[in-house]
């Protein structure tokens, strides 16, 4: 039964009671009954909750919305593949995840402030997970010989191992990945690289290591070059977590 937008409905005040009615067109005919506490409807969210990113109906008519949709499915898998892999080695994800950055980042990023940013959890939470892992012996943590509150973080013997063990992870969705063209790869890898850059700009990714943010990167008309390399970077050569980043402290004049 649908309500909307074919409804009306007045109030009455009674002794005992506010009598609310609501009419109704169902079937080809009108229809009024009796409710109690009948809110009247909001315009405002009905107009919201059709057009709605997550409605199928609105989708139709914009790929945004598709795309959007599409990278939320995407993201449920990496979020069921790291899942299972968890259960398979006894840890939780967010410490395979950090496992497997630190094995892969140089030291500088291995700290309890960068990897709260990189992960978009808290300091506390990074802690927790390290001071676990530390008492599994999988990581051990260098105390700086100036500070000793101020620690970065390494992996043990063990916790090699463990990378070993858990980062295949992604495979299946690398294998699907695999399948497609060199020219469809590159046209999502344009797009997604790009789209990675915009959302750092805008605050909503806190960090990214594309040559778009990088201060060796530069934009010459509509190809792009990177000054350490001192190469041209085609748009399969722009990396997505380059080693050698530097932040581009003048960002706000670049334009991509
Ligand atoms: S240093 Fe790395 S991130 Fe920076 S422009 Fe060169 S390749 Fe890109």
């Amino acid at each position: 039964m649908s309500f909307l937008p074919h409804r009306a409905s007045y109030r009455k005040n009674t002794k005992s009671d506010k009598e609310e009615w609501l009419l109704y067109h169902r079937d080809g005919k009108l229809q009024l009954i009796r409710i109690a506490n009948f809110v009247p409807p909001n315009w405002w969210d009905f107009f919201m909750k059709q057009n709605s990113i997550f409605n199928p109906n609105q989708q139709q008519n914009d790929v945004s919305s598709k795309i959007v949709t599409g990278l939320e499915r995407v993201s449920e898998v990496f979020k069921v593949l790291l899942w299972e892999k968890a259960k398979l080695v006894g840890l939780s994800p967010i410490q395979i995840q950090l496992l497997i950055f630190i094995a892969y980042h140089k030291e500088e990023l291995c700290n309890v402030s960068h990897l709260a940013r990189e992960f978009n959890i808290t300091k506390p939470t990074v802690s927790d997970a390290v001071k676990v892992l530390v008492k599994k012996r999988m990581l051990v943590k260098d105390y700086s010989p100036t500070d000793n509150r101020s620690y970065i973080i390494q992996l043990s013997s063990l916790g090699e191992k463990l990378v070993n063990d858990a980062n295949d992870f992604a495979i299946p969705l690398k294998n699907q990945i695999d399948s497609f063209t060199q020219t469809e790869k590159e046209s999502v890898f344009k797009t997604l690289s790009e789209l990675i850059y915009k959302l750092n700009r805008i605050g909503i990714l806190t960090v990214q290591r594309t040559c778009f943010g990088c201060k060796f990167h530069q934009r010459n008309g509509s190809t792009d070059y990177c000054n350490l390399l001192e190469k041209e970077l085609l748009s399969q050569d722009i990396r997505i977590d380059c080693p050698e980043y530097k932040e581009d402290i003048n960002i706000e004049q670049k334009t991509i």
